[in-house]
């Protein structure tokens, strides 16, 4: 079968798509749109819908209406093509305390049909990739946390996919892992592979997506880049405190929109930290002695409780904490 025409296609296309355990609405009419190619982060709370739209597009769960493509495939009709692009790492570890490692990768390589030798090979190699090649023969229950999500990952890549689907790679996983693991992710995504993570780590959005959307209660509540998302989330500025009021300022303040409030010098731009330094530079210059700095940004977590009046980790039904009249979030740079 020729693949040439999956080229003109993007790996994920939804449309309209809606879904009901029961009673219980879990997807109310979602469109989604992913190049091949994007890393791109489904970003939302527990209970958003994120799980049963990655069920749906690998096949696990049914769905009433719409309608969901893989590189151009129908994922109901075109059920056996589509699976194969796809490689999904589920949330919850899903294999066999007692098995060797090297064995987990050789038997998921024997359901698609890989033979046995290839099969080696590859799990030689994605052990090899991961970091675990030294553990190659190891039970599974000797594998640290961290080592287990990466063989999750390479289990999701013995049969190379073009896409892989991740759900919630790091939950639960310490700073430091999850770190590590970004760097294995990044580089997948440099190779070429197509990524859909979900995620409820803002952070982890803003690290590594392209392009997010936030799903909410079953819809799809904003999307764009993390950049686009928080410039439109508010104001940005840098704010600098002088021992006195300035008589002057430097071209650095004076070029920008800004304005001047007894000792107070406020200068609105979309990135401020950018600026800092030659700002900084500027004052120090004309003999201004500053005595604090501070960031205004608006970020992913704030734009995430405007759009849905509840912060990320509130789970289903809690309304952000104050959300209307939260304090202004500022990030103190340093005090001098
Ligand atoms: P997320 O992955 O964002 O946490 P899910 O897709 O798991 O969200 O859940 C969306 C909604 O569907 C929630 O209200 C959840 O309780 C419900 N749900 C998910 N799976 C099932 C299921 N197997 N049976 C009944 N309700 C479910």
């Amino acid at each position: 079968m020729s693949f040439s025409s999956e080229v003109d296609h993007p790996a994920i296309r939804i449309r309209g798509l809606a879904k009901s355990y029961g009673d219980v609405p879990a997807l109310c009419g979602i469109d989604l749109d992913i190049r091949r190619g994007q890393f791109f982060g489904l970003l939302g709370p527990n209970g958003a819908g994120k799980s049963t739209t990655i069920h749906i597009l690998t096949g696990l769960v049914t769905f009433a209406d719409g309608d969901v493509r893989v590189l151009g495939h129908d994922v109901v009709r075109e059920y056996r093509l589509t699976r194969r692009q796809i490689g999904l790492a589920p949330q919850e570890f899903n294999f066999d305390r007692f098995f060797p490692v090297r064995e987990i990768l050789v038997l998921q390589a024997g359901y698609y049909g890989i033979p046995r030798r290839e099969a080696g090979r590859r799990a030689d190699e994605l052990l090899e990739r991961f970091g675990l090649s030294s553990k190659a023969g190891d039970k599974i229950w000797k594998l640290s946390g961290g080592m287990k999500r990466r063989l999750l990952i390479a289990k999701a890549m013995i049969h190379d996919p073009d896409i892989l689907i991740l759900d919630e790679p790091t939950a639960g996983v310490d700073v430091e892992l999850r770190r590590a693991l970004w760097v294995y992710l990044r580089k997948l995504n440099a190779e070429g592979k197509t990524i859909l993570l979900t995620t409820h780590y803002i952070e982890e959005a803003e690290e590594l997506c392209e392009e997010v959307a936030i799903i909410d209660r079953g819809r799809i509540v904003a999307r764009g880049s993390p950049d686009e998302l928080v410039q439109a989330g508010g104001e940005r500025h840098l704010e600098i405190r002088l021992t006195a009021p300035p008589e002057s300022l430097p071209e650095a303040v004076t070029s920008r929109d800004y304005f001047v409030e007894d000792d107070r010098v406020v200068i609105r731009v979309p990135h401020p930290r950018r600026i800092v330094a030659e700002v900084l530079n500027g004052l120090y210059a004309q003999d201004l002695k500053i005595t604090e700095v501070r960031i205004k940004e608006s970020s992913l977590e704030e734009v995430f409780v405007q759009l849905t009046g509840r912060t990320i980790d509130s789970g289903l039904g809690e309304p952000a904490n104050g959300a209307a009249d939260a304090e202004e979030p500022e990030e103190e740079l340093h005090e001098v």
